[in-house]
């Protein structure tokens, strides 16, 4: 049987702006079992990063809110941890990678340096050999020469696998990656997501990869949530989203992948129109106005969450319409 890692039940963030509160996560549900790898995509401002800063406890002090909803990590509630104690999580039970190693490691500090310092339990001597240990595991040749480098004199691929390393250092058993190969070229995005997959087994850690390229996602995410203006719009395993999706907005984002088959000259089909404006409320489905497939209904109610399958589930009237229409 499955082991749960991660349980986050209804969550809801908000920021205060000046021009009021922005709702940016309505309602999140979704889980993380042991070992697997969970994929969050979605168009940017759809809330994905939010959800994933806000399991860590890195929203912005100054705006934002957690206005509702529950994160349990290994069956404990850590929505209302101090900081102190979410601290003695972060960078060991959950560590997280970010998009761009360059802006995320210190520019004056060698990467020795930045594995080594701040490493709970501990000594120096064992914090650096752990540290050699894992960039060799990473693939960093020469692993004790580049520790006294600076993240310059490496290359961007390289500068990832120092991150994925340096986030390792705490045997996390819950890796956050955020868009982690999106400034990658597509061979070193392979080898990386080819590394992130070895270490979820060796480790035998759970990750959860959020993107907003549905090749990625692919490549080696086991489930994956589908998110639009702040909502889970469908989830489930990789094959049913890529081979059966159900949202018109998922359906959407598949077509506006280039294929192997089209021509030169040939238009990638687009999603028209804009996602909705999240300081405001919103009645009925937030995919309404883009949706070439809306009905009355869409624009009145909120679309409750339809089952196609134990583990697939999607917010859409139109799941709900073609099962009255069979049950006819
Ligand atoms: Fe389109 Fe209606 Fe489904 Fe929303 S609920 S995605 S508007 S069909």
């Amino acid at each position: 049987m499955s082991t749960s890692i991660l349980s986050v039940k209804d969550l809801s963030v908000g920021f205060h702006t000046y021009r009021g509160d922005i709702k940016a996560v309505r309602g999140v549900t979704f889980g993380v079992d042991e070992g697997e790898i969970v994929g969050i995509v979605g168009e940017s401002g759809c809330g994905k990063s939010v959800t994933a800063h806000a399991v860590m406890g890195l929203l912005p002090k100054e705006n934002s809110f957690i206005s509702g909803g529950s994160i349990s990590f290994m069956h404990n509630d850590i929505t209302t941890l101090s900081e102190e104690a979410m601290e003695n999580i972060r960078g060991s039970a959950i560590s997280m990678i970010f998009q761009d190693p360059m802006t995320s490691l210190n520019p004056v500090l060698t990467i020795g340096q930045q594995m080594t310092e701040g490493v709970k339990g501990l000594t120096g001597q064992e914090a650096y050999e752990k540290a050699l240990a894992l960039l060799e595991r990473v693939g960093i040749a020469n692993p004790r020469e580049r520790m006294k480098d600076y993240p310059h004199q490496f290359s961007g691929g390289m500068r990832q696998r120092v991150m994925i390393a340096m986030a390792l250092m705490g045997n996390p058993r819950l890796l956050f990656a955020d868009e982690p190969t999106t400034a990658l070229d597509v061979t070193i995005q392979a080898q990386i997501l080819a590394l992130l997959d070895e270490l979820r087994h060796d480790m035998k850690m759970s990750i959860v990869l959020v993107s907003h390229d549905l090749g990625v996602i692919a490549r080696i995410c086991d489930r994956v949530n589908v998110m639009y203006a702040g909502r889970i719009v469908e989830q489930g395993t990789v094959a049913e989203i890529f081979h059966n999706p159900q949202h018109p907005y998922t359906k959407g984002l598949l077509n506006s992948l280039p294929r192997m088959d089209m021509s030169l000259d040939e238009e990638l089909p687009v999603i028209d129109g804009q996602p909705p404006d999240l300081l405001y409320d919103i009645t009925g489905c937030s995919f309404v106005s883009r949706c070439s497939c809306a009905m009355q209904v869409c624009t009145d109610t909120k679309p409750v969450e339809q089952s196609v399958s134990d583990s697939h589930k999607a917010e859409c009237w139109l799941l709900a319409k073609n099962r009255s229409k069979e049950a006819v």
